[in-house]
């Protein structure tokens, strides 16, 4: 918005709200000729307009500014002759508007979730890059932002990196919210004060909602259950647009498979860039151990199988990663281990890894996926054959059973036609140490998982 639309908007709107005769009187002829921060001086043809207009129409006129540009302006009136002309440019004092919320807590915000601490892989690479963009150009280049994928994958770090960074480096107001404290607020417009009506409320929803530069709203799928809020975050929406506002949206699914949602939100959710986030690969998880280790004050020293353990055994979300994590360094604090091996992950995450990735994949399963990619029989997995193209496979089955599953060794020996658990252990250490040098196989591993 520059300057000249928002003195004409103004004067759109102040027409509506005062008789003709007032308009044509007290604010046809005037004109608004500075805007930075929090001041603005309009010019005005005569005394008497400067008089008449700061005694009786401040209130108002400050009013309609707010209700344009969320700024509470502190106006001028000036004489053509009265005012020097300041060689600013314009435009980009504008971009500067907004009264500052850039303490976190204002803007809801975790001050912990930051671009740099967000560790990017593959899986993740195109999503932060576009966050990036729409934090250092809020408003311009993608709007709205919809980010989806499934649960623990950093949506809600990447989102508030944006707003992070934004308050960071500009006045722009910012807003964080769930899609749950958005219904909340909601409803909270049917309060009614002690005359009997709900102003006050519209008044403060309505402040909080529209008076930003950047919404960003969390979990947007649990609108689903609340039709009438949907509504209610349809208007908001289109006014945020409108003024090219920054909307940013996460979702555990794309525009398109959110049926709860009334198709107006979803076509609009589709207007901007859809960008979804997927499971981390192996070395996304691998640098996300190491580097979450090294922040961490803990000094203990933790091996590279043990990094590798923990890496294959959360496959499937980041958080998940972080709570096993967590676990195994308490782990290794309670028992006054310094070096955090191998044997020390698996015993510290014994029975916990089925809950923390909801992966449950029993034995049965691993055996189906791997002998249909490998063409060969269930039967067969399970039977003395040693040929390598029967041998091979089953190795690897063995190896994601242990690795996918909380069975223990003779549990799975017994499945694969009662081999003892020592053959069991076998089969798991010569996979894990062939996917170390052979990218190949890590790849055909991660299919399967995938798969799976
Ligand atoms: P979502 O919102 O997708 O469910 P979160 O953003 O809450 O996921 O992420 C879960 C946890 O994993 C958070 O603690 C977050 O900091 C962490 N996390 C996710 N992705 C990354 C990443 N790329 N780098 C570092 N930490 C991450
Ligand atoms: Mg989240």
């Amino acid at each position: 918005m520059n300057i000249e639309s928002i003195w004409n908007r103004f004067l759109n709107d102040i027409k509506k709200r005062v008789s003709s005769l007032s308009y044509n009187t007290w604010f046809k002829d005037s004109n608004l000729v500075l805007l930075n921060e929090e001041h603005a001086i309009i010019i005005v043809p005569t005394i008497a307009h400067k008089k008449h207009l700061a005694e009786s129409y401040i209130d108002i006129i400050k009013e309609i500014f707010n209700e344009i540009t969320g700024t509470n302006f502190n106006i001028e009136f000036l004489l053509e002759n009265e005012y020097i002309k300041e060689d600013i440019n314009k435009d980009e004092k504008i971009e500067e508007l907004g009264v500052p919320y850039n303490s976190p807590e204002k803007a809801n915000l975790n001050p912990d979730y930051t671009f740099e601490n967000f560790i990017v892989g593959e899986s993740n690479r195109f999503a932060q890059a576009t966050a990036l963009a729409v934090a250092e150009n809020p408003g311009k280049m993608y709007n709205p932002l919809f980010i989806y994928g499934n649960s623990g994958l950093g949506k809600t770090h990447l989102m508030q990196a944006i707003g992070n960074y934004i308050i960071q480096n500009s006045n722009k107001r910012v807003l964080y919210v769930t899609s749950d404290q958005f219904i909340n607020d909601f409803l909270g417009l049917n309060k009614k004060n002690k005359d009997g009506n709900n102003f006050d409320y519209i008044d403060l929803f309505k402040d909080k909602y529209r008076n930003i530069d950047v919404l960003i709203i969390d979990d947007i799928q649990f609108l689903g259950n609340a039709p009438k809020t949907q509504n209610e975050f349809f208007h908001t929406f289109n006014t945020l647009y409108d003024d090219k506002k920054q909307i940013i949206i996460s979702s555990d699914s794309s525009p398109d498979d959110l049926k709860h949602l009334e198709d107006r939100l979803r076509t609009r959710f589709n207007w901007g860039l859809k960008v979804n986030i997927f499971p981390p690969d192996n070395l996304l998880r691998k640098e996300i151990l190491r580097k979450k280790m090294s922040n961490m004050d803990f000094s203990n020293h933790m091996s590279e199988e043990a990094i590798d353990y923990i890496a294959n055994m959360c496959h499937s979300d980041i958080r998940s990663l972080e709570g096993a994590l967590t676990r195994v360094c308490a782990y290794s604090t309670i028992f006054f281990e310094e070096e955090i091996t191998l044997d020390l992950a698996i015993e510290a995450l014994k029975g916990t890894i089925t809950q923390s990735t909801s992966f449950k994949n029993d034995i049965q399963k691993i055996q189906k996926v791997v002998s249909e990619y490998y063409n060969v029989s269930v039967e067969d997995l399970k039977s003395k054959k040693r040929v390598s193209t029967i041998a091979f496979p089953r190795q690897i089955a063995i190896y994601l059973s242990r690795n996918l599953t909380d069975e223990s060794f003779p549990r799975i020996g017994m499945e694969f036609g009662g081999r003892d658990h020592s053959t069991v252990i076998h089969s798991c250490d010569k996979i894990a140490n062939e996917i170390k040098n052979n990218s190949q196989l890590a790849k055909i591993i991660e299919e399967i998982k995938q798969k799976l």
